[in-house]
């Protein structure tokens, strides 16, 4: 029951949900839930739980899986570290260009920010 309702077993025997529920119950907690089971949705919702990214190389197409970091920049374009800066395309007219490294293990963010030279 705790797994349908994505709440820990622990919060579930705390509140005293039944270990088996019928269909109906189960619709009527899940359209009607109490504030804490409303209030533990909402948290996970919000919550931490990773998610996974695929950082793709504009050059030459390799990718790399990582966790996302709070601090990158929207960036325009993904080059391994390898590159050539002349390998990856021109910046759009009218923007400034700034590399940011430490983007995965082997790229450098390419951020092409509105405002030139
Ligand atoms: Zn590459």
């Amino acid at each position: 029951m705790a797994l349908r309702l994505d709440i820990p077993l622990e919060m579930a025997r705390r509140h005293n949900l039944p270990k088996e529920m019928s269909e109906a119950e189960f619709a009527e907690l899940d359209a009607n839930p109490p504030a804490w089971l409303a209030q533990s949705r909402a948290n996970r919702r919000a919550g931490t739980r990773p998610v996974w990214q695929t950082l793709t190389c504009v050059v030459c197409g390799e990718t790399e899986t990582v966790r996302p970091k709070k601090w990158w920049p929207d960036f325009t374009y993904m080059a391994c570290y390898s590159h050539s800066p002349n390998d990856v395309p021109e910046p759009a007219p009218g923007t400034s260009r700034s590399e940011v490294y430490g983007v995965g293990a082997r790229f450098i963010a390419i951020v092409d920010a509105p405002g030139g030279k």
